[in-house]
C-alpha cells in the first residue's frame, strides 16, 4: 500500500467504496484519460461506470434512495477519481453542491422531487453564481428575478462559467430579487431551474450558447447561461421563499471547497506518482536521477507537500461531518492544497525535463489542469480574505 496521503479510522464501508473507486480509477479512468482529454471528448462511459458505482447519490441520505455518506468518503472518493482525470471529478463536483443544497435548504417537496433522481444520477445538477462581470465579487451579480403579478417570476440576465452546463438538467441560479432588504445579500434568491441537457435553447427563454474552449479541464462542458424572460413558478425558489439565495449558495460553496481541494490533491497525488516513476529510470551522468540530490530533496518536498494537503482536507471533511463550524478550515484546506498541487505538478515536470512538455505524456496535461485548482470555489485571494478576517475576530484585541 502506497504511503502518502492515507486516512486514519476509516470504518469497513469507507474502505469498501474507496477501493471500488480506486479500481474503477486504475481500470477505467487512467488508461483512457489521455485520448478522451485530448480530443476534448465527454468521458460518457466512464460517467456511466460512476452511476452504476453510486457516486452521484454518495452523500444523498438513504430515505432519498442515495448512499448516506458523509463528506469525508465523498471527498476521499473525489480525490481518487481526480487522480486518475480531473475532469471527471468536475462531473459529479456542481451536482454534488446542488444535492447538498435541497438537502440542507430545499422544502421537503423539492427534495422528494429532486434526490431520488439525483441519486441515481438521471437528474443532474449545475450551479450558477458567477456572470461575465464577477466571480470573487458575488454581491454585483445582476441578473434579475422580477415577479409578476400571478406570484410566478420572470428572470432575465446572463450567466457565465458554468461547469456542466450543458450536459446537466437542473441549475441552481443565483439571482437577484427585490426582497427590500437593507443589505444586498437578503436580496439574493436561489432558483431551481430545469432544462434539457445540451446546447441552444434547453428550457423556455434559457440558451446555452456552447462550450467555452479552456486550457485544459477537457472533455467536461463549462458553458455560459443567457436568460431572456424565463418564467418560473415560485415553487421553484430554493427552500420556498426569496432572500435567502446568498447563504445557501455560501453553505454550497464552502463544502465545494473541501470538494476542490480534494480534487488538488489528487492532482498531487498523481503528479507525485509520475515524477517519482521517472526520477528512477532516467539516468543522467551515469545515475538514475533520483540518485542527485537535487531531484531526492524535490521529491521529498513534493511528498510532504502531498501528505500535508491530503491531512488538511480530511481535517475540514471531518469538522463538516460532526457539525462544527468549518469555514476557516475549508478555506485553508482549499488554499494550500491547491497552492500545493501547483507545486508538486510543476516539480514533477521539471523532473520530466524535456520529455514533461510533450504531449505524450500525462504531466503536460496535469500541468494545465492544476491551473484551474487556484480558481474554481473562490481564488486564493478570496481564501485568504476569508482566513484573515475570521483570524482578525478571534484574535481579536481585548479593551
Ligand atoms: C473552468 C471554470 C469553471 C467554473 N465553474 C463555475 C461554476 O460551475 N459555477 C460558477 O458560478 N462559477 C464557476 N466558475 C467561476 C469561478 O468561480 C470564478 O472564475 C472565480 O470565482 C474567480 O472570479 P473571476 O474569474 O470573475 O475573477 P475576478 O473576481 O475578476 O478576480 C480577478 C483577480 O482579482 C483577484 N481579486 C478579486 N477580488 C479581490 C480582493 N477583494 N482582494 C484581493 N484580490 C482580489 C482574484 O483573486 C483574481 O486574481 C468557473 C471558472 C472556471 C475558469
Amino acid at each position: 500500500m502506497p504511503r502518502l496521503a492515507q486516512t486514519d479510522g476509516l470504518t469497513e464501508d469507507q474502505q469498501e467504496i474507496l477501493k471500488a473507486v480506486k479500481q474503477f480509477v486504475d481500470e477505467k479512468i487512467i488508461p483512457v484519460a489521455q485520448e478522451l482529454e485530448h480530443a476534448d471528448e465527454y468521458p460518457t462511459e466512464i460517467v456511466e461506470g460512476l452511476k452504476e458505482l453510486g457516486i452521484f447519490g454518495l452523500m444523498i441520505p438513504e430515505e432519498y434512495d442515495g448512499l448516506g455518506e458523509s463528506l469525508l468518503t465523498y471527498a476521499l472518493c473525489v480525490e481518487e477519481i481526480a487522480r486518475g482525470w480531473m475532469s471527471v471529478s468536475g462531473v459529479i463536483n456542481t451536482h454534488f453542491i446542488v444535492a447538498y443544497m435541497l438537502m440542507k435548504h430545499g422544502t421537503e417537496e423539492q427534495k422528494r422531487k429532486y434526490l431520488p433522481r439525483m441519486a441515481t444520477g438521471e437528474v443532474r445538477g449545475a450551479f450558477s453564481m458567477s456572470e461575465p462581470g464577477l466571480g470573487s465579487d458575488v454581491s454585483a451579480i445582476s441578473t434579475k428575478a422580477t415577479k409578476q403579478d400571478d406570484g410566478s417570476y420572470s428572470i432575465t440576465g446572463s450567466k457565465m462559467w458554468l461547469t456542466n452546463g450543458g450536459s446537466s438538467t437542473l441549475v441552481a441560479v443565483l439571482t437577484k430579487t427585490d426582497e427590500g432588504a437593507d443589505s444586498v445579500y437578503k436580496n439574493m434568491t436561489t432558483f431551481l431551474v430545469e432544462k434539457t441537457p445540451g446546447f441552444g435553447e434547453t428550457a423556455q427563454g434559457v440558451t446555452v450558447p456552447g462550450k467555452i474552449d479552456k486550457m485544459g479541464y477537457k472533455g467536461i462542458d463549462t458553458t455560459e447561461m443567457v436568460f431572456e424572460g424565463h418564467q418560473i413558478s415560485a415553487d421553484q425558489i430554493l427552500g420556498g421563499e426569496p432572500g435567502k439565495g446568498f447563504a445557501q449558495m455560501m453553505d454550497g460553496v464552502e463544502v465545494g471547497r473541501v470538494n476542490v481541494a480534494a480534487r488538488a490533491c489528487g492532482l498531487a497525488i498523481r503528479g507525485f506518482e509520475l515524477g517519482i516513476a521517472y526520477a528512477q529510470q532516467r539516468e543522467t551522468f551515469g545515475k538514475p536521477i533520483a540518485q542527485h540530490q537535487a531531484i531526492l530533496f524535490r521529491l521529498a518536498e513534493m511528498a510532504t507537500k502531498v501528505e500535508t494537503a491530503h491531512q488538511m482536507m480530511v481535517r475540514a471533511a471531518r469538522l463538516k461531518d460532526t457539525g462544527q463550524r468549518m469555514d476557516v478550515e475549508a478555506g485553508m484546506a482549499k488554499m494550500l492544497a491547491s497552492e500545493y498541487a501547483n507545486e508538486v505538478v510543476e516539480d514533477s515536470f521539471r523532473i520530466h525535463g524535456g520529455y514533461g512538455y510533450s504531449k505524450e505524456y500525462e504531466i503536460e496535461r496535469l500541468m494545465r489542469e492544476v491551473k484551474f485548482m487556484l480558481i474554481g470555489e473562490g481564488t486564493s485571494d478570496i481564501q485568504k480574505m476569508i482566513i484573515g478576517r475570521n483570524m482578525l475576530k478571534d484574535y481579536a484585541l481585548k479593551g
